[in-house]
């Protein structure tokens, strides 16, 4: 390992050089049965439960290709700004491997349904990063092996492995960048920005259920470096299966300080595979790649190709929801956010919370301070999302409605948010149930009032005789008497009125 000895810190390595980044991401489609046979796609099933005879590759058996996936590949095609191939077909892609039992993968080679696209990033600062896209191609997910016995799951030292094949021939979209040039300092923002911006397109157009930590976005990281003077790209690792947003940051984070450890001491880069370690968050070194790795790929003869005509095309581009970028400029607007709250609700998650919110009937004003108020602050306290917190939109605007008719204050509706989300019931019927309403009944206030006055004389006269910021001193005690449930500006009026003093 002596890699790891040698780590340059992140920003001296950018001063030497210029980091190349590249991505392979996969995008598990949610689509009901798997890409070449009538077998459920689902998640979480009992193992090999999900599996038939063309999944496992008996003879006499063919595929068949899934429509909603190829549909589902379109689609992200033109969300990804991507030309679609009038004609493209699948290619066997072999090897031989246990997670495969037809020792061969069914992918697209050469002819992918999509390709030549970009997609603009934005940064935290609210910068636009444009990426290229290479391809975007169809294919079948693996089945997945679980090692036994081994130390972390590994398959050294295992004593045997498991296999299930629910997974083998659930539908893959590879999208592949080209090289991203000038990200300099920025790289692990700009590539965890990508990742971010591809998981939300994915979701935004309801193929994948693109949760990162079921697998359903999978990222594999090429990271090169090149001095500021050279011309040609340097050797590049990939580090495979960071699959989480900050995975990402941090896989290429150390990968430019280990590479330029390594050069700066003269060596060269291996082109090669890496395993990325979350606890350390460093890469070890897997398995040497050469770019003419040969897989032997030949056309899948099973499969015929696939046309895609003008009008499928544009019936798919109608379908297309508008892209998120877009969508978080006419929020911001429509809102009337300044650009750091707006940003706020973006990385805090609750872009969609606040839009339900304000379409259930609340204004964009009370929906943020509801959000990202009070309910982020509870949510933290307990260590859970703000939308997990079973507040929902009718809540916030029953909340909101009874401060607005008076019947409490905010503080009072900040407790009566919280006895909401201890299962008490709605707000009115909690404030009904627990005699939360704030005191307006001027016979009970004024009774409390009177009180206050006879015992503090002198503050009566210090009123009387023109000090009005004494009467201060006999809120206290009204609200004591009430239960904090006075309304202030109503208690001033009424001993005024009482003393004979205009206010
Ligand atoms: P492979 O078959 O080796 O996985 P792919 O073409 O599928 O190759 O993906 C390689 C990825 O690496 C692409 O995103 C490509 O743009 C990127 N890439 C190519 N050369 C370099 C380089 N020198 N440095 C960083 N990334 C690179
Ligand atoms: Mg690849």
């Amino acid at each position: 390992m002596s890699a790891t000895e040698n780590l340059v810190d992140f920003e001296t390595a950018l001063q030497t050089y210029d980091p190349v980044l590249g991505f392979e991401v996969h995008v598990e489609l949610n689509t009901k049965t798997k890409m070449f046979s009538s077998a459920p796609n689902a998640f979480g099933d009992a193992p090999n439960t999900n599996v038939n005879e063309v999944d496992l590759g008996l003879p006499g058996v063919l595929p068949v290709v899934n429509k909603t996936a190829v549909e589902s590949a379109i689609m992200i095609g033109l969300a990804l700004n991507c030309q679609i191939a009038e004609k493209c077909g699948f290619a066997r892609k072999n090897y031989f491997y246990p997670d495969t039992p037809k020792n061969f993968q069914t992918s697209q080679y050469d002819d992918p349904i999509a390709f030549d696209g970009f997609l603009d990033v934005e940064l935290e600062d609210g910068e636009v990063f444009r990426v290229e896209i290479e391809r975007a191609h169809m294919e079948e997910d693996a089945g997945k092996l679980t090692h036994m016995g081994g130390a972390a799951g590994r398959i050294q030292g295992a004593d045997f492995s498991l296999v299930d094949y629910n997974r083998a021939g659930v539908p893959l979209i590879e999208i592949v960048t080209k090289p991203i040039v000038g990200a300099g300092t920025r790289a692990p923002e700009v590539a965890k920005a990508y990742v971010a911006a591809i998981r939300e397109i994915v979701r935004n157009l309801g193929v994948s259920d693109a949760r990162m930590e079921r697998g359903n976005v999978r990222c594999d990281a090429n990271v090169s470096l090149m001095r500021k003077d050279a011309e040609a790209f340097g050797t590049r690792t990939e580090t495979k299966n960071v699959n989480s947003l900050r995975a990402v940051d941090h896989a290429v984070r150390f990968e430019i300080s280990r590479q330029a450890g390594l050069l700066d001491a003269g060596e060269s880069i291996i082109q090669e595979t890496r395993h990325w370690h979350e606890d350390t968050r460093t890469t070890t070194s897997g398995r040497p790649k050469s770019d003419a790795d040969d897989y032997r790929y030949f056309p899948e003869p099973d499969l015929v190709p696939i046309v895609t005509t003008a009008e499928w095309i544009e019936e798919l581009r109608s379908r297309l929801p508008e892209p998120p970028a877009e969508r978080r400029k006419r929020l911001k607007a429509d809102w009337g956010y300044s650009d750091a709250e707006f940003r706020d609700v973006v990385n805090a998650g609750l872009l969609e919370a606040i839009e339900e919110t304000i379409a259930a009937g609340a204004t964009a004003a009370v929906a943020r301070k509801w959000w990202m108020g009070e309910i982020s602050r509870l949510a933290k306290n307990a260590e859970v999302e703000p939308t997990e917190l079973g507040v929902t939109s009718a809540t916030i605007i029953e909340l909101n409605a009874l401060i607005e008719a008076q019947k409490i204050n905010d503080k009072i509706a900040r407790q009566v948010l919280e006895y909401v989300i201890a299962g008490e019931g709605a707000p009115a019927e909690i404030v009904e149930k627990r005699g939360l309403a704030v005191v307006n009944d001027d016979s009970a206030l004024g009774a409390a009032i009177d009180d206050a006055m006879a015992q503090m004389p002198d503050v009566v006269e210090k009123i009387k005789g023109g000090k009005l910021q004494a009467v201060g001193a006999l809120i206290g005690p009204v609200m004591k008497a009430t239960r904090g449930q006075a309304d202030a500006g109503r208690v001033r009026e009424i001993v005024l009125e009482k003393l004979g003093v205009d206010g």
